[in-house]
């Protein structure tokens, strides 16, 4: 069936069913174009944090009481539904953790601790967020280890053929951005995955940017590992998933110890869960799980090829739009990119720029994106950036456009 003929919602009704978006700044109607950063929460999602923790809330995994029990099943059935979400082949290869930045790290100690040995190589890029280079490096100190990155064109393209000649017989691990967060990149990780299965390499995506854009399908990428987290996929913060195959997280040791991940302690030893709940120690944002079942049940209810329509229309509007502004530049202009623009403008600094749209009711981050390797590659301090979901409209980028040249006029 062709789009056009699915009567799903439209914007409008999209915009409808997230509260913040009805909302001023300034006594100005939000534009809310900071999405790279943290998308928004629907009302269900809202609804079902306030539900939760007013009527249904208790400890979970180890009650017997009806609360308990109740709140155990509703968690768990979350899991189920990100496991359908990126097309998991169990939901016993989702771990729920904080964040990305907590589900990278995971790997980085537990993975990395057993597989990564003295004159190992582990190869990121130059457009990684620094949750994906941190712990890397981290570990490349631990075990003296080698780091690589592979380098960024002008328009903000990695290059197969530099991965292909950077692997040696030492190199272990490819750990890659799906989507930039500062250039919209949407990089060709099939592809090289295919080149670095095929040379015995583990495969880490940082999914963090690409959840909320794309349809995420781990067994056809055939990545060994997937990060992301709730708050980008319009949840809670203080959740994130990690998506590991369940060979490898079974071959994996525990990372942290406490409460959740044992089988049982005695003061000599202990033995531990089974995959995930062996990377789960202590207790977990059960409220937050809960509520990004509610996200997940949302986006479900409409056909995500309209999403990806409605952000495919705003990339080709607001770069045209954009580039009516004299000096101005973009970085990041692959044709395969995400709705997410970082600029900078002649004889304008970044910071104020941000000031001044804010004042105008512009929500637009500004500074290095956590991404400092890259903007040190362009010899920039950092950008403007304007990360916009499908919630947005061409309107908001008329509204954009107008603040920015007024900015942009009252600052030359
Ligand atoms: N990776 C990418 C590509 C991101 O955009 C972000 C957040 O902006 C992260 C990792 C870190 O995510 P979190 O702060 O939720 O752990």
């Amino acid at each position: 069936m062709a789009i056009k003929d699915i009567k799903e919602p439209s914007v409008s009704q999209w915009r409808k069913d997230f509260p913040i978006l009805q909302s001023s700044v300034h006594g100005k109607p939000l534009v809310y174009f900071d999405n790279g950063a943290s998308t928004q929460k629907p009302a269900c999602t809202i609804k079902k944090l306030k539900e939760f923790d007013s009527q249904s809330y208790a400890n979970i995994h180890r009650g017997v009481h009806e609360l308990s029990a109740s709140a155990t099943e509703e968690y768990e059935e979350v899991r189920k539904q990100v496991q359908h979400l990126i097309h998991a082949s169990s939901e016993k290869e989702i771990v729920f953790t904080r964040g990305t930045t907590e589900s990278i790290n995971l790997v980085a100690y537990s993975w990395g601790e057993t597989n990564i040995k003295q004159g190992d190589e582990i190869i990121i890029t130059l457009m990684e967020h620094h949750s994906n280079i941190v712990p890397w490096q981290m570990l490349c100190e631990r075990k003296g280890a080698v780091l690589k990155a592979l380098s960024v064109n002008e328009i903000g393209e990695l290059d197969l053929d530099e991965f292909k000649s950077s692997i040696t017989p030492r190199t272990k691990l490819l750990a890659l951005t799906h989507i930039s967060n500062t250039l919209g990149t949407i990089n060709p990780v099939q592809k090289f995955i295919e080149i670095a299965k095929s040379n015995h390499i583990t495969v880490l995506l940082d999914g963090a940017q690409a959840i909320s854009h794309k349809e995420i399908d781990v067994q056809e990428l055939d990545c060994d590992f997937y990060a992301f987290s709730a708050h980008k996929l319009f949840g809670p913060t203080g959740v994130g998933i990690l998506y590991g195959k369940k060979s490898i997280l079974d071959l994996m040791p525990p990372w942290h110890g406490g409460g959740d991940m044992i089988k049982n302690v005695s003061i000599e030893k202990t033995t531990y869960a089974e995959t995930p709940s062996k990377f789960e120690a202590g207790t977990p944002n059960i409220s937050g799980v809960i509520a990004l079942g509610a996200s997940i049940k949302y986006l479900n209810s409409f056909n995500i090829q309209l999403r990806m329509k409605q952000e495919s229309d705003l990339l080709e509007y607001g770069t045209i739009r954009l580039k009516e502004i004299k000096g101005l530049k973009i970085y990041g202009e692959s044709k395969h990119k995400i709705c997410t623009f970082s600029f900078l403008v002649d004889g304008t600094h970044p910071y104020d720029i941000g000031v001044l749209l804010d004042k105008q009711g512009i929500a637009v981050r500004i500074g290095n994106h956590c991404t400092e390797p890259l903007m040190t590659h362009y010899n920039v301090p950092g950008t403007i950036r304007a990360s916009l979901s499908f919630y947005n409209t061409k309107e908001e980028i008329d509204q954009f456009i107008k603040a920015l040249d007024f900015s942009v006029n009252m600052l030359r």
